[in-house]
């Protein structure tokens, strides 16, 4: 059988460290399911702009191109310099090059470990390629412009496309579970873009017969989801409203370190944190790295999805159950929860948990 190649990309601060714990988990999966996966290592951020002058270059966006499935490590994009002195975003220029449309960022609380909002299961689908995102969303020239010292203005980007094809992305998701959809907008106040965005994700939504879908305004779903986030199971909306209602949901079922997502449009997906790169813990070996490790695990059912490889659903599912099982015990916890064990001997657990027999 053909190897898929995954281009790993390890960012800035905490991401060598949890890259490199995840992958391990990774190794030991590839090693008890024999999946048919290769590995390519390339530099990104930090690393990048001191050898080469630029934080993402070309020819990582060639790999990436070539690459069945990217693992993403969180990248310090404030810290880096403006993009004319190279730069670059490499998760923005990645999810733009690749069309990576679908931000699926799942929010549950797990059994054992300590969560603001107990009982919580649900799905943040966020779009990923416009909206108020302003450095994707012109063709030519910054979507943020200063015409005097004193004013700077931002284009925000809503289409009619974009909104459909997030809309379905989170319909089928919902009927997959349990089949209710929470659009998310502010079409009170920007009436004409997200009158468009809901225009659109109604109609989509409307095809799904048995779905129910409700809309709520963005600073209601704000104290919504603090107020009752178990009443929710999948929620779209767009991008930036999608990033902050995620970290929020992330915090409430037990804190950022536990968030995983995976971007994923037709031909390509990226697993990539919800987080960031954490400066303030970098180096200290404190790094949760559960984030990273859930969404690799997606990027595994994705692929197995598209190339009808059973084994490595098997293996997204194990990786998954063993991060839940170690992160069940308080002994075996990273700080950020409390716990003793640093970034590398959390990720020893869960692979000594990967590689015991299953007892069916
Ligand atoms: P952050 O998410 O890096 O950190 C926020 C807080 O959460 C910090 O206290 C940090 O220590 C903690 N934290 C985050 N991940 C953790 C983990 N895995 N384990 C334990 N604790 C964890 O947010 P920030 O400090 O505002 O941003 C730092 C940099 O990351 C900035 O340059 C920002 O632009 C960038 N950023 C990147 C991404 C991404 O690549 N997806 C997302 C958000 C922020």
């Amino acid at each position: 059988m053909p190897k898929l190649n995954l281009l790993v990309l390890p960012g800035d601060h905490i991401g060598p460290e949890i890259t490199a714990a995840a992958l391990g988990i990774l190794e030991e999966a590839r090693r008890r399911f024999d999946l048919p996966l290769e590995f390519r290592h390339a530099e990104i951020g930090h690393a990048s702009l001191k050898k080469m002058g630029h934080s993402f270059s070309g020819s990582v966006a060639e790999a990436a191109r070539n690459a069945d499935g990217i693992i993403l490590g969180p990248c310090d994009t404030y810290g880096y310099p403006p993009a004319d002195q190279g730069g670059t975003n490499p998760s923005s220029a990645l999810r733009l090059a690749l069309d990576l449309y679908a931000n699926i960022r799942p929010s549950r609380s797990i059994a054992g470990v300590p969560a603001l909002a107990p009982g919580m299961d649900l799905v943040i689908v966020r779009e990923n390629t416009e909206g108020f995102y302003a450095d994707r969303n012109m063709f030519a020239g910054s979507g943020e412009f200063m015409p005097t010292p004193e004013v700077a203005l931002a284009v925000r980007k809503i289409t009619a496309q974009a909104s459909r094809r997030i809309a379905r992305a989170a319909c089928e998701l919902a009927v997959k579970r349990r089949k209710k959809l929470t659009i998310v907008s502010k079409a009170n106040v920007l009436k004409l873009s997200d009158g468009l965005f809901l225009r659109e994700a109604k109609s989509v939504a409307a095809e799904y017969a048995g779905l129910a879908v409700e809309h709520i305004l963005v600073d209601a779903m704000a104290s919504h989801l603090v107020r009752s986030p178990q009443a929710f199971d999948v929620i779209v909306t767009t991008n930036m409203f999608g990033d902050i209602l995620s970290n929020q949901a992330a915090e409430l079922s037990g804190g950022l370190g536990l968030a995983g997502s995976l971007n994923a449009g037709d031909a390509h997906a990226m697993a990539q944190a919800s987080h960031g790169s954490a400066p303030d813990i970098a180096g200290m070996d404190r790094a949760n790295p559960s984030a990273l490790i859930f969404s690799m695990a997606m990027l595994l059912d994705w692929l197995a999805k598209r190339h009808s490889i059973q084994r490595l659903a098997d293996a997204a599912t194990l990786i998954d159950r063993a991060t839940l099982e170690v992160l069940a015990d308080p002994a075996l916890r990273t700080s950020d929860l409390g716990g003793p064990l640093g970034t590398l001997a959390f990720a020893r657990e869960v692979r000594r948990c990967l590689a015991k027999p299953v007892v069916s």
